[in-house]
């Protein structure tokens, strides 16, 4: 059994030397898509993909993590694991691993690439425009995205208080739905495709477009209790009934429009992989992995961003260290179910694609 805690890297640099060692070991072809930015320390940040099996698979298991870069460090971590036992794909399949879709926001310990946009509100599909914002979101963006470095300001008191005025379903999704107005503030989506994003959709069409069927699973940390991890797939989301995969990966999978649980968003990825691969039927489940109570969560990304813009932006600021905390605790316990989490699914999920027949 491979150890848990040793998979985590301190950084993306580290991380992604890793990531190619233990890919080229398993056998698998390596790609990479450069990507026009750096790293805190000059480095080249990459897009990179591990590619096991048939280069031209009629089923596809597709695991990628890090579309908000500092969640990476987990979604790395499982993968690493991953490739030291890799699933085997029949000879007519593919396994394939795409490690940290957005690398500068891992570098740089920000859940946003380059832009500030958060690229899982940046996937807008049929035209649709990159513009607007939930009418309560103005409302909160004082409060959410003050025009100073890090400080202590009450938010922790001013926020709760402002829920319970306002209504908690309606401010959670407010803030979480996605906004195409405000360039500076959480939860961004961009003024237009960015370049990550659509190099990595290029990609996908290039090497995916003949493909019959994709299993995509795309594993993000914050959202649900800790430690514990949810399977998000609307009932768009899935070629398969949901029942049906629902059985045979032995969990439930949770719609995220269910109020309690999460909220819906604009411009997700996982809603715009059927639009990017018309041909193949695609089932699609996004993982949470449980980390620190929404509001610890929400206030982390809202110094973190405050440092962005209003102090140097420098990754030793405590601002950078608790946002990779809340989204990565350091605990070895949290880290050891975080990877278990991890490969449960991703296993389950691969043997049911490479199970598949026709
Ligand atoms: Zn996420």
């Amino acid at each position: 059994m491979v150890n848990a805690e040793a998979c985590f890297s301190p950084d993306y640099e580290t991380a992604r030397t890793r990531f190619r060692e233990s890919a080229t070991h398993a056998g698998a072809a390596l790609h990479a898509i450069g990507l026009p930015t750096r790293g805190p320390r000059g480095e080249a940040l990459c897009i990179d993909i591990a590619w096991i099996g048939s280069p031209h698979p009629r089923n596809v298991f597709l695991h990628t993590t890090g579309l908000h870069g500092v969640e990476a460090f987990t979604g790395a971590a499982v993968q690493l694991a991953l490739l030291n036992a890799p699933p085997v794909p029949g000879s007519e399949d593919a396994l394939v691993l795409v490690h940290v879709l957005n690398p500068y926001g891992m570098a740089w310990l920000r859940r946003t690439n380059e832009n500030n946009v958060d690229l899982n509100r940046n996937f807008l599909v049929n035209g649709e425009r990159f513009a607007g914002a939930p009418e309560l979101y103005g409302v909160l963006d004082p409060l959410l995205n003050p025009t100073s470095a890090p400080a202590h300001d009450g938010f922790r008191v001013r926020a709760p208080a402002i829920a319970v005025k306002l209504g908690f379903h309606q401010v959670k999704h407010a803030i979480a739905e996605g906004q195409y107005e405000y360039e500076q503030g959480l939860f961004f989506g961009g003024r237009e495709l960015q370049p990550g994003a659509r190099m990595f959709s290029a990609w996908l069409q290039q090497h995916l477009s003949d493909a019959d069927y994709v299993f995509g699973v795309d594993l993000h940390t914050g959202l649900g209790r800790r430690g514990t991890d949810t399977w998000l797939s609307s009932s768009t989301d899935t070629a398969t009934a949901p029942a049906t995969l629902s059985s045979a990966l032995g969990r439930e999978l949770v719609d995220p429009a269910r109020p309690s649980v999460a909220y819906t968003v604009r411009g997700g990825y996982g809603a715009a992989l059927r639009h990017l691969l018309p041909r193949a039927k695609i089932d699609f489940i996004l993982q949470e992995i449980g980390t620190y109570p929404p509001l610890a969560i929400l206030h982390a990304l809202r110094e973190e961003n405050r440092w962005h813009f209003y102090g140097d932006g420098s990754i030793v600021h405590p601002a950078k260290l608790r946002l990779r905390e809340v989204l990565c605790p350091a605990a070895g316990d949290w880290r050891r179910r975080a990877v278990t989490r991890g490969l449960t699914l991703a296993c389950a999920a691969a043997r049911w694609t490479f199970s598949r027949k026709g």
